[in-house]
């Protein structure tokens, strides 16, 4: 993957969208890390042994040994294709076990290419097996089969559930799901404004907004509102759209015409419902699927944009009263998702309350987008359960067997 990152950055940028720049750095960079911080496993699984009390003398040894499961199913989606596929894919083979992946149906090119490449490098026939196709038809298959013991799944909720109901129901599958987001990030008024600004932008903008961790709402203290808005319009304005391929492009195209529409249609029940669009909300006029990085205020709890995940480049901003914490913490974790969080605040002591209150799987504290190959990464709630990344992601593919001997 090494020798062939401009190749893939190529091929990512041209099939997901993804700005060339970013598809090297992020798309396949960290897709790089991730395969080698996983090779660092293979050698250091181990087990324990456990003192057990139930005979005296006790002649007793128990030890665990974690094994690998088997066969796993991998169904990712298409917002970064090849590296999704990396963070469950070198998880389960260090673990030992054998894969099948399904890529999404519009992203399929990076995986074929990493099948090529898995081959090259000696990974022996069968291990890894890319196996595109429909999510009704393949994801479904896959789901149900018996032979599969594990499933790994990055999605949206709906499809989430219901593999999670096909794996129990054909052969109860291990299952672990890393599902949408509406991830909320509080900016207090005592934040370094310079930070927050460029971190809030990241939040949202980043990956065109197709980032499962991306703000989905952002809390503004009400004493720096109005400046922080005017601060991110300036920002907007200097996005430069268009070509991925071109290197000097920040905003590339949305990944397909169904997204884009759905984006469009998120924009205008923001503003049916009385939210204030400051800029953006259109498709872009030119050919291919580029939608404006788009900026709402005024929204309110119970809009619908304020709720669903956008899965774009739509900012929304709400205000919040100076001085109630334990408010803005409410309204933060007033949703059904628990993916990721952030605040921005120069308070030691509060930055700590508010992250042991955020009820999500990661907590950015001045700072947002900070995803590392050793660091845990998966939601609470209808986000999801089970760890990408980390040793906890090593432990999705094992099992453990427990052995008591009498002597
Ligand atoms: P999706 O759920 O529509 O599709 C994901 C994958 O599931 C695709 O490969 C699809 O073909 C497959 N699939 C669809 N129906 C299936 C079925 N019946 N059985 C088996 N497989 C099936 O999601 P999407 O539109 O590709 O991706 C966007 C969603 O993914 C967003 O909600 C986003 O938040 C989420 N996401 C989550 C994370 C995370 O780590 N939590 C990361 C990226 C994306």
């Amino acid at each position: 993957m090494e020798e062939h990152q401009e190749e893939l950055a190529t091929i990512e940028a041209i099939d997901s969208g993804a700005v060339y720049t970013l598809a090297l750095k992020t798309h396949v960079g960290m897709s790089i890390q991730t395969f080698r911080y996983f090779a660092g496993w293979c050698d250091k699984i181990q087990g324990s042994t456990i003192p057990i009390n139930q005979a005296r003398p006790n002649r007793n040894l128990t030890f665990t040994k974690k094994e690998p499961i088997g066969v796993c199913a991998i169904v990712i989606p298409w917002n970064y294709p090849l590296m999704m596929l990396a963070w469950k894919t070198a998880a389960c083979l260090a673990a030992g076990n054998t894969v099948v992946l399904k890529p999404a149906q519009v992203t399929p090119l990076t995986a074929l290419k990493f099948a090529e490449l898995a081959a090259r490098a000696g990974i022996p026939k069968g291990v890894v097996n890319i196996l595109p196709g429909s999510g009704a038809l393949v994801g479904q298959r896959l789901s149900d089969h018996p032979d599969v013991r594990k499933l790994g799944f990055t999605g949206s909720t709906e499809v989430g559930k219901h593999i999670m109901k096909s794996c129990a129901v054909s052969n109860v599958k291990k299952v672990s799901l890393e599902l949408g987001g509406k991830s909320p990030l509080i900016i207090f008024s005592d934040c370094d404004m310079d930070k927050a600004v460029r971190m809030g932008m990241s939040s949202v903008f980043f990956n065109k907004g197709e980032n499962c961790i991306a703000a989905g709402r952002l809390f503004v203290e009400d004493s720096i509102h109005d400046h922080f808005v005017k601060r991110v319009v300036e920002e907007v304005k200097k996005m430069k759209v268009g070509d991925p391929l071109d290197r000097s492009t920040d905003h590339g195209p949305q990944n397909h015409k169904a997204h884009l529409d759905k984006l469009v249609d998120f924009c205008q029940a923001g503003i049916k419902e009385g939210a204030t669009l400051i800029c953006g909300g259109n498709q872009v006029q030119r050919p291919g699927f580029f939608f404006e990085p788009t900026l709402f205020t005024d929204v309110q709890d119970h809009m619908f944009i304020a709720k669903e995940e956008s899965f774009g480049p739509i900012m929304i901003i709400s205000s919040f009263k100076g001085g109630d914490v334990d408010d803005v913490l409410r309204r933060a974790n007033a949703t059904e998702f628990g993916l990721a969080s952030g605040v921005f605040t120069r308070d030691i002591s509060k930055a700590l309350y508010v992250s042991e209150k955020l009820n999500a799987g990661t907590v950015f504290v001045n700072t947002y987008n900070k995803t590392d190959v050793a660091s845990p990464f998966g939601g609470f709630k209808q986000s999801g359960f089970g760890k990408d990344l980390g040793q906890d992601a090593l432990n999705e593919y094992l099992r453990t067997k427990a052995v008591t001997i009498e002597y």
